[in-house]
């Protein structure tokens, strides 16, 4: 216990859209002024914004925490021809991943309203088949799939950390790997702390919003992060646990409270 305590940084992060500032140098430095030292960006036309977020980050502490996103098509849908848009817009999106040193890409591999779907039991076998080509691709940019499982009103297929490990598990590469969203545990997971066990060494980010309406942490009444928090000890959980969240109130004071909490 003494040995985790020690061991095992606390990371935060902060999604770009949740961090107060006009520009990137704004968020940067209310970032660093706070102590928060990863950022989490969106993948929609990431590409074309590569050269002005390492400018940006140049002689700063914050790094890359994860690319959120902004994939298009899906990876089990029917339609070969969507399947291969998230292919090839998500090899688009590793590629500026690796060139930024994110950790990963989020994936979701089809929300409740990308329709027509494959059966659950085919869409597993081909989602599998379609992950071995991206983790190979991603490792070759030194960056990661991150399987981002939800919560049953946006996507029934992955709403679970532990299945979205055991997808790690049977594609069997480092380039794909899956998180926790704490949001999305509150409505599906027993227990905070079995699901991060469950996803022991696949487990590559986390989101942390407040448990009953997805604001800032500490703004519901009865935000307890406790037993999760004990298990990232417990795993030696080494990466960020970033922001994904409304604010109800002002951003410059309940974000700061919100860090401070946690
Ligand atoms: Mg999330």
């Amino acid at each position: 216990k003494k040995k985790a305590k020690e061991g095992v940084p606390l990371n935060l992060g902060l999604q770009e859209g949740v961090t107060p500032g006009s520009s990137l140098s704004e968020k940067l430095d209310f970032m660093e002024s706070n102590g928060v030292y990863g950022l989490e960006v969106g993948g929609g036309k990431l590409t074309a914004r590569v050269t002005e977020i390492q400018k940006g980050l140049q002689n700063r502490k914050v790094k890359i925490s994860a690319i959120c996103a902004g994939f298009k098509g899906w990876l089990i849908s029917s339609d070969e021809n969507e399947r291969k848009k998230c292919i090839d817009s998500s090899k688009e999106i590793l590629v500026a991943a690796g060139a930024l040193g994110s950790y990963g890409m989020i994936l979701v591999p089809g929300f409740n309203g990308q329709q027509p779907s494959l059966p659950f039991v085919e869409a597993r076998a081909i989602l599998i088949d379609q992950l071995k080509e991206l983790g190979e691709f991603a490792v070759s940019n030194k960056t990661s799939i991150i399987l981002e499982p939800l919560n049953r009103r946006e996507a029934w297929f992955l709403r679970q950390v532990a299945d979205a490990a055991a997808i790690c598990r049977d594609v069997d590469s480092p380039g794909v790997t899956c998180m926790g969203d704490f949001w999305h545990m509150t409505w599906e997971e027993t227990d905070d702390m079995g699901a991060f066990i469950s996803g022991q060494k696949y487990l590559n980010h986390v989101h942390i919003a407040s448990r009953k309406t997805r604001n800032t942490p500490g703004e519901d009444e009865g935000d307890n992060y406790t037993t999760g928090f004990k298990a990232l000890k417990m795993i030696n959980y080494q990466h960020f646990v970033s922001f994904e969240c409304g604010t109800k109130g002002d951003k410059k004071i309940v974000i700061p409270a919100a860090l401070k909490l946690l």
